[in-house]
């Protein structure tokens, strides 16, 4: 099967023509190495190893009972290596780079979890590598940038436009364009121009393609519902496309952020427009110009302004529905889980929770939900401290 270019009209390739090359020879890399013998045992031996892989299928036995005895179960991404499922995507783009014999690698970052993960991913595999981040992100995610650096990555600062991500994204295309012989651009998400959404889609396939197998273990049936929270879109994907074929319902959850009507929010899909972002066609927050504006929520890693383009256009199919929970919301659900199962989730993880929290009477006892618990929430503690007041 040839790697798709768009999503109904969704993805492409808005990119400066320097870069072209650069991706056809990628695409071509992923074609040949993705049903290799040998790629696929070493990625799976790693996947297993350095990852820890397969994360486990937990049912949540006392959050269910609470939300009415629908029956919950969570897929543990949070106890994936680095902490999140985004370690999943950078080790086989790592793999891939190094087989393309690539000497450089390069990517962006904004709360820093894309870069840690990177960071970590080149380490393994030693290859120099250089994490663009913004000099307003640098501030808020010191932990973060200590951690790229204890692993060898260069951490560039940028000082253009807001100085957050979407500049830092820019600063990591023109280094690309500049760089593209010897330098691989390591996307974090669903996003990007093609081939990245679809390779890292397959690279993050792992999380559903075991969640399937552990659910008819564990109760003999296909569950249901799937919720996952959606920024790029790289967790909700990596769970929703083992399914996608099969009847089951299947909810992105958005930052609602302080409120849909507020604009502070990073509801790319309910709010945003058909417009280009990180070089494809998808639902963004932008201007009357085109530019692209500022999400917020309080999780960073929903602090983005776009989507991936396949989950645009699995939205206008209507195969999946997107829905969105504020940041009080999550909040709530990050203390109640934390409580009631001894799991402290991600912030971005704790808006899918808030979601089957906010809509538990729309479930019945019969109905079978699996939850994507994207990443553990120790990077979290603080801010939520402050933010419930238990901490100035
Ligand atoms: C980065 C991140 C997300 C958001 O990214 P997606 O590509 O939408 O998955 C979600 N959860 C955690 C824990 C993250 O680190």
């Amino acid at each position: 099967m040839t790697i798709p270019v768009r999503f109904g009209p969704y993805g492409g390739r808005y990119v400066p023509e320097t870069v072209i090359p650069a991706l056809d020879e990628l695409a071509a890399a992923y074609e040949r190495l993705r049903d290799d013998t040998d790629f696929k045992a070493e990625l799976a031996s790693l996947l297993k190893d350095f990852v820890g892989r397969p994360t486990p299928l937990y049912r949540a036995g006392r959050l269910s009972e609470k939300l009415g005895g629908t029956t919950i179960y969570l897929k543990r991404e949070d106890l994936a290596h680095t902490g999140a499922h985004k370690i999943n995507n950078t080790v086989g783009q790592l793999m891939l780079a190094a087989k393309m014999g690539k000497a450089r690698i390069i990517a962006e970052t904004g709360a820093g979890q894309h870069g840690v993960a990177t960071a970590t991913a080149a380490a393994l595999f030693g290859i120099p590598c250089a994490i663009y981040m913004g000099e307003k992100d640098i501030v808020r995610q010191e932990l973060n940038v200590v951690r790229m650096k204890l692993l060898g990555a260069e951490v560039i600062p940028v000082s253009s436009g807001s100085r957050t991500l979407k500049d830092a994204m820019n600063e990591a295309i023109r280094d690309w364009v500049t760089n593209v012989e010897n330098t691989y651009y390591v996307i974090g998400s669903v996003a990007g121009p093609a081939p990245y959404p679809a390779i890292v889609r397959d690279l993050q396939s792992v999380i559903g393609r075991e969640a399937r197998r552990q659910i008819l273990e564990a109760e003999g049936r296909l569950p249901t519902e799937l919720i996952a929270c959606v920024g790029g879109g790289s967790n909700a994907m990596g769970l929703f496309a083992a399914f996608l074929d099969d009847g089951v319902r299947m909810t992105g959850v958005e930052a609602a952020g302080e409120g849909l009507d507020t604009g502070r929010h990073g509801a790319s899909i309910e709010r945003g427009e058909r417009g280009v972002l990180h070089g494809s066609l998808s639902y963004v927050l932008q201007d009357a110009y085109g530019q692209i504006l500022e999400a917020h929520s309080i999780s960073a890693g929903l602090d983005y302004p776009g989507v991936g383009p396949e989950h645009s256009f699995l939205h206008d199919e209507g195969r999946v529905r997107y829905d969105s929970v504020t940041d009080a919301e999550a909040l709530a659900a990050f203390t109640m889980l934390s409580q009631t199962e001894g799991i402290i989730p991600a912030l971005e993880s704790s808006h899918a929770i808030a979601y089957m929290v906010k809509h538990s009477d729309r479930f019945t006892a019969d109905d079978l939900v699996i939850i994507n618990l994207s990443g553990r929430g120790d990077k979290d503690v603080h801010q939520a401290a402050r933010a419930l007041g238990i901490m100035s």
